[in-house]
């Protein structure tokens, strides 16, 4: 039955199963109903004189996905939270109390409170299947393992690995779950129940990896723990740099709880899961779930299409060197065509590069995704086989029209074309091909292997039925996709481009790049306006602001210091020279801007950073409710405000914490933040233009 366990027996009555819940059910989540009938299911256990019990899965591709996240976002009260937490640890002590040898048959995603069950077992085995995954992600939603995770985990593989995995909320394939003494199997999926079966009968005992002399040193004594714990205290101030409360709590539960009896260490883990689920942050992350959870869905009707597509990417440089390494992951057969012998090679070697990253990967899947890809200089017959086509070559709108008039050619009807362009219109690309209502953007972000984000921006003429197809690939790549209509910027660079244009005002008015930089920093954004600009090239920054101005007027102009830097030969990052300079992986701002841009000393006012932050941030606020209003995200107004969260967050690095921009300014007020920006608008003119309520 749904939401319930099943329990059963062996013939003999000495092997007891219990499956997690029926077959119709495609996740199992841990709801209070389920744990009730968990607990109930145990109890007859105990009772039955069994002397194994074997807990699987309805589906050998998913085993359970911990808590129900819609009640852990529903959580408001502290005692709550803890009695939430309690409920589960009661339900795994008594799993751990069994008198009988108890063993998980894992297939597919074992994470949060699944992962925690597993744990209270004394027995864990895996399939080997590349969708089976345990680990503890609840630091991601701004909470800790709560249902004994971190009393738990230490104990069975010690302190310093348990808090490489609960303190990042990682999760492990299962050869990384056996190598860390996770797992203590790894089997194929048709031999795990009989596996697990031999193991609860006694007639199999698998060969366990238990903690090394150092962790246990690590582990099991004060100072040891003491050493760990400085080590991961400082690691995680540097990657939280103080915003999320959950990493720095988990820690010092985790640890402490090493040295505490089970109820004692329970009891603290309940308590601090009460604070860090009521929390402000927890809220916005949980939020942030379900905007990924929601794009994940746009294309799901699409999904069967897309499967197997045969793609072909025009343009081997930056980004088209990423799309087809991705597309090839995904087990895509995938044509890169570029006219510069050159660039082919640079983009088949920064693919091998990539891929030798992954860490993950045997070097067998790794030859295997490197010869799915073709690189060509010549035009082949075997492009007529293309079901997808992505271009990304130079920004030029008359190369882009000739090169998808001479594919629209080559290539079936069904073929989908899409652009990756940043910053042309979609709709007049369009034009160049017979059947408009199969053209669309297909927006990556730099680096394509890392940036989350796809933004899919819809013609004047591109079906649903496009739209629902890139939006199924992208998420077939592992993107979170959202659709936007074909304005200037489209979403992200529209949002952004003003932030980073009242940054170069605020240099203009003599406030320094470090003050500025750090005002963004202080706010939660992961790197500053100014450095931003650096990063994305001085060249694409001011090409990218003419195409604002022509799109959106005088609001959009910007001091033209980006073509001054330029002029001297300062393009950014990439040649080392902008508004900062690098040596390597140093950089310090350069000395001689001032001078060059003729820069007042000092500011006429002297605003603080709190102050400077506001002026930067309220910017993106501003654009953000103008395409809200104006519908550049959709189609609805409810999945608007969740696409344009999930894109400022994914594509422009909002705070994760602060849940995307429009979370964060419905929590400080829309009216406020629309006062705020009136103020300015009297004081800086147009830029500042409120949006209208
Ligand atoms: P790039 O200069 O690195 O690569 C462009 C490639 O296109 C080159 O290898 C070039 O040889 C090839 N090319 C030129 N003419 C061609 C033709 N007729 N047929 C086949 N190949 C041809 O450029 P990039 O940074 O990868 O950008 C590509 C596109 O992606 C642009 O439209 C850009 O606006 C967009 N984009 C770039 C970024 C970024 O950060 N680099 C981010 C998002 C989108």
């Amino acid at each position: 039955m749904a939401g319930t366990v099943q329990l059963s027996f062996s013939a003999d009555r000495s092997v007891a199963t219990i499956t997690l819940g029926g077959q119709e059910e495609r996740a199992i989540t841990l709801t209070p109903s389920r744990l009730q009938s968990f607990v109930e299911a145990l109890k007859t256990v105990k009772d039955s004189g069994a002397t194994g019990l074997v807990i699987q899965s309805p589906s050998i591709e998913s085993f359970c996905v911990g808590a129900d996240i819609s009640l852990i976002q529903g959580v408001v009260d502290v005692t709550h939270g803890a009695a939430l937490a309690c409920e589960g640890q009661s339900a795994f002590n008594l799993l751990q109390d069994l008198p009988c040898t108890t063993v998980a048959a894992i297939g597919g995603p074992c994470v949060g409170g699944g992962c925690e069950m597993v744990l209270a077992c004394d027995y864990r085995i895996a399939t080997d299947s590349s969708g089976t995954s345990i680990g503890l992600p609840e630091t991601k939603l701004g909470i800790l393992p709560g249902f004994g995770g971190t009393y738990r985990l230490p104990r069975l593989i010690g302190l310093p690995k348990a808090l490489d995995i609960i303190l990042a909320g990682k999760t492990l394939r299962a050869h990384q779950a056996l190598k860390v003494g996770l797992v203590d199997e790894v089997v194929t999926g048709d031999t795990l129940l009989t596996r697990a079966e031999a193991i609860a009968r006694g007639t199999h005992r698998p060969k366990r990896r238990s903690p090394g002399l150092s962790e246990r040193l690590l582990s099991n004594n004060p100072i040891g723990r003491a050493v760990v714990s400085r080590a991961a205290s400082k690691t995680v101030r540097k990657q939280t740099k103080g915003f999320y409360p959950a990493p720095p709590k988990a820690l010092s539960v985790t640890a402490g709880g090493l040295g505490r009896s089970r109820k004692a260490a329970l009891e603290i883990e309940a308590e601090e899961l009460g604070k860090l689920i009521t929390s402000p942050e927890s809220k916005a992350l949980v939020h942030i779930f379900f905007l990924t959870e929601a794009a994940k869905s746009i294309g799901k009707g699409a999904r069967k299409q897309v499967e197997g597509a045969h793609a072909l990417v025009v343009g081997a440089g930056t980004m088209g060197a990423g799309i087809a390494g991705t597309l090839a992951k995904n087990k895509h057969q995938v044509i890169v065509k570029d006219t510069s012998l050159a660039s082919l090679q640079r983009g088949k070697a920064h693919t091998t590069k990539e891929l030798s990253k992954q860490r993950y990967l045997s070097s067998f899947e790794r030859a295997a995704i490197a010869n799915r890809i073709d690189w060509l200089q010549f035009a082949s017959p075997t492009i007529a086989r293309t079901t997808i086509a992505i271009e990304a070559v130079f920004e030029d709108m008359s190369l882009k029209k000739k090169i998808f008039t001479d594919l629209a050619a080559r290539v079936g009807p069904g073929c989908i074309l899409a652009s990756n362009t940043s910053s042309l219109s979609i709709s007049e690309i369009a034009t160049s091909i017979p059947n408009p209502e199969r053209f669309v953007g297909m927006h990556f972000f730099n680096p394509v292997e890392k940036m989350p984000l796809v933004e899919i921006i819809r013609g004047e003429k591109t079906s649903d039925d496009t739209v629902a197809q890139i939006a199924a690939l992208s998420s077939e790549m592992g993107k979170f996709p959202i659709v936007v209509r074909d304005v200037p910027g489209f979403l992200v660079n529209r949002i952004l481009i003003p932030y980073l244009n009242e940054a170069v005002y605020l240099l203009q008015e003599g406030y320094s790049v470090e003050h500025i930089d750090q005002a963004a920093l202080e706010f939660g954004m992961p790197m500053g306006p100014i450095r931003l600009l650096d990063e994305v090239g001085l060249d694409v920054a001011a090409h990218v602001s003419q195409v604002m101005v022509a799109g959106y007027g005088d609001r959009m102009a910007v001091p033209d210091f980006a073509q001054r830097l330029l002029a001297l030969d300062r393009k950014g990052r990439k040649n080392e020279k902008g508004f900062y300079t690098y040596q390597g992986k140093e950089s310090s701002p350069w000395q001689g801007l001032q001078a060059a841009l003729d820069l007042p000393k000092s500011p006429n006012k002297s605003l603080s950073r709190d102050e400077i932050g506001r002026r930067l941030v309220y910017h993106l606020v501003n654009e953000a409710m103008k395409c809200l209003q104006e519908g550049v995200a959709g189609p609805d107004r409810e999945l608007a405000k969740k696409q344009i969260d999930l894109g400022t967050v994914m594509g422009i690095g909002f705070p994760p914490h602060k849940g995307g921009v429009l979370y964060y300014a419905e929590r400080v007020g829309l009216g406020a933040i629309r006062e705020a920006l009136a103020v300015f608008h009297a004081s800086y003119g147009a830029r500042y233009t409120p949006f209208s309520m």
